[in-house]
């Protein structure tokens, strides 16, 4: 039965980024869809860029990528991982996004000679959207994370949004801000009164939070909740304790130690309909068993801005190397590697033989890639699993069509722009937008059929013959040399349906346990309870390989 109302969730942040709003975001989400109902989760960034596309990932991290081709936030990742679903590009905006489509709306005239002000119509715009994703989703509640952290100055819209919807349906919002308690190594204690202070800002945004989730490294004792409830104007059954957690699988289930699941909905007037955390019980517990352990290699190039921004970079890679791992029981250490040390010391590329695994991740442009492509010499020659993704195909084709089809200077369009061997190439239609300078068009983007060659490694990794993956690239293998390719042992398992566009690349069994490359991002659709075919294959070819050899 649908409930009458729809119900919406706001989650901000208090203190200071990087505390894990996405995923407690994500954790309520789960919990909520665990207690029997339609949840959607919504995230709003407070930058102009209209969408994630033109940024780096150094600095806004990982650029996740949604079926239908939107470039977004990574925290929408977090949201298809635990709600298990895919979601679309309703379910994402930008400051710049928002503007646009109000210019737009001025522009055609659609306000009718009202003067356009900031507020309420840029405000209006957001809830509209927020709306708009609830019915698309035929979510019952509907939980939408601002982006950043209140006081500052860009996402006030925002908390505008937040204010004008809980006055337009008083008994269906709930704010929820997600703080941190601090404790400074010299006191030893844990300090609530950063937490006071974002609370009173966002109080002065005219907003009191139903919630406060306290993140900290430890668990808040009774008397830090007293404080937070006496001095933030909360019940202190509403104030909840998150502490640091070993893996983020751990959250729901920590969650519902402080029974949050309950109080949202019984603030909201909804009652339970079931309780099926257990599949969340079970993870937990899983995750605790696991004893054995892997050392994989991750080889890239975006890694020189130190190690923090790196898991953001590569998120969607790491956890789908989790879910791998977790349903292998095992455990992943993952080593990150600059390709331009293989570069300037060409020897050190034998520090590779330790690690179990090699992955090489998406990337664009021509530094560090001869690096990359020695690693991946090195993980053919020596038989070292290795999974490459999308740039990690490419290139992984590059030194197979160098170093066995006889192609010696073979590159990539992207590498060198004038070269007779370009074996990765730009497509003839993605060319002409290169021309017209539409960059933010040129890309081969979101969801795509692709069929599998009969008796390969995919098609019996996926146990299918037809598959859809997420994209985001410009360039592909040059059909003028997949014959010559092919002829040297490499082998296409999958491809377009059309057979212009090769979407898998691997070697044959017999000659190496296993090489895989695709041009697509299985990272994107890989999930904690449903974990990506690919990345289970590698991490189980991985496991066999090292603990067999040990016997
Ligand atoms: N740079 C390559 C391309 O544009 C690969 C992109 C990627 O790895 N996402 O085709």
């Amino acid at each position: 039965m649908e409930i009458k109302n729809k119900k919406y969730i706001f989650v901000t942040g208090g203190v200071m980024s990087g505390v894990g709003k996405g995923t407690t975001c994500s954790s309520i989400a789960a919990i909520l869809k665990a207690k029997g109902f339609e949840v959607t989760a919504l995230k709003i960034d407070p930058y102009v860029n209209v969408d994630a596309g033109t940024m780096n990932p150094t600095e806004h991290g990982e650029v996740f990528v949604l079926d239908d081709g939107m470039e977004c936030d990574q925290d929408m990742g977090n949201y298809e991982r635990f709600l298990e679903k895919s979601l679309t590009s309703a379910n994402y905006m930008t400051t710049g996004s928002v503007y646009k489509t109000v210019i737009e709306k001025e522009r055609a005239l659609k306000y009718r000679g009202k003067c356009v002000e900031v507020v309420p119509h840029i405000p209006l715009e957001v809830i509209r959207r927020i709306e708009k994703a609830a019915r698309k989703e035929k979510a019952e509640i509907s939980v939408i994370e601002i982006g950043g952290t209140v006081g500052e100055y860009q996402n006030i819209l925002f908390l505008e949004a937040a204010r004008m919807m809980k006055i337009k349906y008083p008994k269906d919002v709930l704010v929820v801000m997600v703080s941190f308690l601090p404790i400074p190594d010299k006191i030893g204690e844990m300090k609530t009164k950063p937490t006071q202070y974002a609370v009173r800002t966002l109080n002065s945004a005219g907003i009191q939070p139903d919630f406060i989730i306290a993140r900290s490294e430890r668990s808040l004792d009774q008397k830090r909740k007293e404080k937070i409830a006496t001095f933030c104007n909360i019940n202190e059954d509403y104030v909840i304790s998150a502490p640091d957690v070993d893996s983020v699988y751990n959250l729901p289930v920590n969650f519902e130690k402080d029974k949050i699941g309950e109080k949202i909905l019984e603030k909201l007037n909804l009652e339970i309909v079931e309780n099926n955390i257990k599949k969340w019980e079970k993870i937990t517990e899983k995750i605790k068993k696991i004893k054995k352990n892997l050392e994989i290699a991750v080889i890239g190039k975006y890694f020189s801005t130190g190690e923090f921004v790196l898991s953001d970079s590569y998120i969607s890679v790491i956890e789908a190397i989790k879910h791998g791992a977790i349903h292998n029981e095992v455990k992943t250490n993952l080593t990150w590697i600059d390709s331009i040390d293989y570069e300037k010391d060409p020897s050190k590329v034998q520090e590779l033989k330790r690690f179990d695994g090699i992955v090489v991740p998406g990337g664009f442009g021509e530094r560090g890639v001869e690096g990359i492509i020695r690693a991946i010499n090195y993980a053919r020659v020596n038989k070292i699993p290795y999974l490459g993704l999308c740039y990690g195909m490419q290139l992984a084709v590059i030194e197979f069509a160098r170093n066995m089809a006889g192609i010696t200077r073979a590159t990539s369009k992207e590498i060198k722009e004038n070269s007779k061997y370009t074996v990765i190439d730009i497509m003839p239609d993605q060319k002409k937008k290169m021309e017209k300078n539409d960059f933010g068009g040129t890309m081969r983007l979101g969801s795509y059929k692709a069929l599998l060659k009969k008796s390969t490694i995919a098609a019996k990794a996926y146990n299918d013959s037809l598959i859809y993956e997420r994209h985001r690239h410009r360039y592909e293998v040059n059909p003028k040399f997949i014959k010559d390719l092919e002829k040297a042992g490499l082998v296409f398992s999958g491809f377009s349906p059309d057979r212009r566009l090769m979407e898998i690349m691997e070697l044959p069994k017999a000659y190496h346990p296993f090489f895989l490359g695709t041009q697509f991002h299985p990272e994107f659709k890989s999930r904690p309870h449903n974990p990506h075919p690919l990345f289970l294959e590698f991490i189980k070819v991985a496991k066999k390989l090292k603990f067999q050899a040990k016997k």
